[in-house]
């Protein structure tokens, strides 16, 4: 089985309906973009232009108002099974074990128990914590709860990775670990992978693409190639340095303002997150409280 796939939004126009309820708030606007098969992407931009909301769609969870995302030729009409979506919050559930956590994407696809368990004990172990399958999130570090999301993203065996801002709670130097967790994990595994960030320098060492989105409503600015991404030694290059310049002076012409980008964060977490969450839910309910369910 492949372990990539390619993913391709063609002219894709999203509207939310507006809080007020009278009328239509236009959150991307007519992006067109292909994700070769095991391609990393990285997509930056102001906070409010689009980005979740263009996971949301690569993920099943929201379908776009007119255009169209495929994944793999194929129009994503709901979650697919190896699709691996790591959210800002990255979706762990505070009563459950790491181990009913990390086999949560399994168990909702309803894959046979005992396959559970030896996909979800190899997953433990890739990541380092076979030794805490019995703890809960909240006896884990800020670390560990990421190898946790990566863990689960594992045991399902994922063909494409998308990540919500997943290191945006981490403190930076724990955060450039957890980057290389991440570049190791899709040099191993090749799947396809579209990583949000508000971090440019993320944005470089993890993207071999990095797309520039404008403000809201979101349209392809800039798609950066970035070749030399894909070592740890990468940071420390001329070329690094010269691409994250390159990357600050089109976020620039968004009006993006990297100081205030933290309170943005706050803010935009609090409006989209709750969004996000809502679409995830409406998509998902059943899944979720089939989840509830699982055993070790
Ligand atoms: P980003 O991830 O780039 O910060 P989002 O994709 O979360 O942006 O949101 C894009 C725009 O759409 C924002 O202005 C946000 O407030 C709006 N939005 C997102 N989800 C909803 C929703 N469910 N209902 C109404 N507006 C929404």
């Amino acid at each position: 089985m492949s372990n990539a796939c390619t993913v391709d939004f063609a002219d894709v126009v999203l509207e939310y309906a507006s809080d007020a309820g009278d009328g239509r708030v236009r959150a991307l606007d007519g992006l067109t973009l292909s994700v070769a098969a095991g391609e990393p992407i990285a997509i930056i931009g102001p906070s409010g232009c689009g980005k979740s909301t263009t996971l949301h769609m690569a993920a099943g969870l929201i379908a776009p108002t007119s255009g169209s995302v495929l994944v793999d030729g194929a129009p994503v009409e709901k979650p697919r099974q190896r699709t691996a979506f790591i959210p800002q919050d990255l979706g762990l559930f505070p009563w459950k074990t790491v181990y009913q956590n990390a086999a949560t994407g399994l168990v909702i696809r309803k894959v046979p128990k005992q396959e559970v368990r030896e996909r979800v004990t190899a997953a433990l172990a890739e990541v380092g914590l076979s030794d805490f399958a019995q703890s809960y999130p909240k006896e884990l570090s800020g670390g560990m709860k990421q190898r946790l999301a990566l863990a689960r993203a594992i045991a399902l065996d994922m063909d494409l990775l998308l990540m919500d801002e997943p290191l945006s709670a981490i403190d930076a130097l724990l955060r450039e670990s957890l980057q290389d967790t991440l570049l190791d994990l899709w040099k191993r595994r090749g799947q396809t992978q579209i990583l949000v960030t508000h971090s440019i320098e993320e944005a470089v060492y993890l993207g071999r693409r990095i797309v520039v989105l404008s403000a809201r409503p979101g349209r392809l600015m800039r798609v950066i190639d970035n070749p030399g991404m894909g070592s740890a030694e990468y940071r420390d290059t001329a070329e690094f340095t010269d691409r994250c310049r390159e990357v600050r002076h089109a976020l620039a012409q968004t009006g993006f303002q990297p100081e205030a980008a933290a309170d943005e964060v706050a803010v935009a977490g609090d409006v989209a997150g709750g969004a996000a969450a809502a679409a995830a839910g409406d998509a998902a309910g059943d899944a979720v409280s089939a989840a509830a369910e699982v055993t070790a």
